[in-house]
């Protein structure tokens, strides 16, 4: 599909309402639907885009803005592109049809989780770019399938191969979550991950 630019509307909302349109939703996402519209926007920001099949039908696509020092760590901005499933009947507006209502609030299944994000890294760039702007540290925009099922036929096999280290990333960010107050949520990690795995072996 085209752009679509409803009159008055910010552009960038108006990409954000053409993403979530796309059927990106589980059991059965649209993956391929997700890629045309990666190679849309990578043609918009003359960005090379590469493209690498974890599993059949599971692409990992990676946006790439060069920085003026390549040589330093990158910086990775990830999101993923799939969402999980609707029960239509309990919604008020069609999950896919991205409807704004007269308050500026937008329906659709993935408008948290997390194709907010995913928009917002690409305008940021567009901006910057546009703005004649360049990156120190080279920045990797990535786009994952998968993460809703638990990621191992995306991020979590695509960490493992020789691809991925080539990046060479130093940061990552990925999504947070929504807080309904006037502060902003953010997960914090730093050292290692506190993830640990206790083994009780009794007797
Ligand atoms: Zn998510």
């Amino acid at each position: 599909g085209g752009q679509s630019f409803p009159e008055g509307e910010d552009p960038s909302v108006s990409l954000f309402r053409d993403y979530l349109r796309l059927r990106t939703v589980h059991p059965e996402p649209d993956y391929d639907a997700a890629l045309r519209f990666l190679d849309r926007i990578a043609e918009e920001l003359e960005l090379p885009l590469k493209k690498i099949e974890v599993f059949p039908g599971r692409v990992i696509s990676i946006m790439t803005w060069e920085g003026t020092n390549p040589t330093l760590k990158s910086i990775l901005l990830n999101s993923h592109t799939d969402v999980v499933p609707v029960y239509q009947e309990h919604w008020k507006y069609d999950a896919f049809s991205a409807f704004k209502d007269a308050e500026g609030n937008i329906y659709a299944r993935g408008s948290q989780d997390m194709k907010c994000v995913t928009i917002q890294y690409i305008q940021a760039v567009r901006r910057l770019k546009a703005r004649g702007w360049k990156p120190t540290r080279t920045l990797h925009l990535m786009f994952v399938p998968d993460e809703e099922v638990g990621g191992y036929k995306g991020m979590e096999t695509f960490v493992k191969q020789p691809e991925f280290h080539k990046l060479n990333i130093g940061f990552a960010l990925d999504e947070g979550l929504a807080n309904p107050t006037d502060a902003f949520t953010v997960f914090y990690g730093e050292r290692n991950p506190w993830w640990i795995t206790v083994h009780c072996p009794g007797s």
